[in-house]
């Protein structure tokens, strides 16, 4: 059974997540501030399998939240909760590293089924690990130039240093990588990667790429890997000697 943490204060909606998500089978558990969110975290045994983080909690706000865990090494895939009409929210919980956002009030449905995405994503992941063990394959081990992106451990190495990935940056490398040379449109990384978001603003891709570009680009401002294809997304290449601009 997937274990889901709730960081949410109001109670009324803390406990409509609790119900809902305890009939589609989830164990859930509630916190109502940050700090305690970062308690429940860090002492879970076993660790939760995903956390509904919101933004605005009394004591320490979501994006304080998401950022100590990441930096304190706890990657579980979290969804936020932003306030409509604050877009500024959905980047700045990106940056923090959140893998995926949705904007209050919203559709326990949605909700749900966005909690659900996580999950997959993580078993896919998970997956890849498996079969590594069975049979190495390239696709586990990306290597271009001095980098190699490793799917199974989150992590970019570039020569001694290592950079942890969220996993929906991960995700979103792996996916670019499966299509190297070819222009990948912002809607084929929101419909296949995050798991069609209508209400996305293709600007939180746009963000995820800077983000993406300060690991793999040697100069981010000159991207010479991670191409922008005007008006249409991006186009990944393992080798800058492709590039012809
Ligand atoms: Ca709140």
């Amino acid at each position: 059974m997937s274990r889901i943490l709730v960081v949410e204060d109001e109670r009324h909606l803390a406990e409509g997540l609790r119900f809902n998500l305890e009939a589609d089978g989830y164990a859930v558990q509630v916190a109502e501030t940050g700090e305690a969110a970062i308690e429940a975290v860090t002492s879970a045994s076993p660790s939760f399998d995903a956390m509904v983080l919101d933004v605005m909690l009394p004591g320490k706000d979501g994006f304080t939240v998401i950022s100590e865990l990441r930096q304190a090494g706890q990657f579980l895939p979290t969804l936020m909760l932003t306030a409509r009409g604050h877009p500024n929210d959905v980047l700045q919980g990106f940056a923090a590293g959140a893998d995926d956002y949705l904007t209050k009030p919203f559709e326990l449905s949605i909700l749900i089924a966005r909690i659900g995405g996580l999950l997959r994503r993580r078993e896919w992941l998970e997956g890849r690990m498996r079969n590594i063990s069975e049979k190495p394959g390239p696709k586990d081990v990306f290597t271009f130039g001095d980098k190699s992106l490793h799917f199974d451990a989150l992590e970019l190495r570039v020569r001694d240093q290592v950079f942890r990935l969220t996993l929906m940056e991960a995700n979103v490398l792996s996916y670019l990588v499966q299509h190297e040379g070819k222009p990948v449109s912002r809607k084929a990384l929101l419909e296949d990667v995050w798991g069609l978001h209508e209400d996305t603003d293709t600007r939180a891709i746009d963000n995820f790429i800077v983000r993406l570009r300060r690991y793999i680009e040697d100069d981010p401002t000159k991207p010479r890997h991670l191409l922008t294809v005007r008006g249409v997304g991006y186009r990944f290449f393992s080798s800058p000697a492709k590039v012809k601009e």
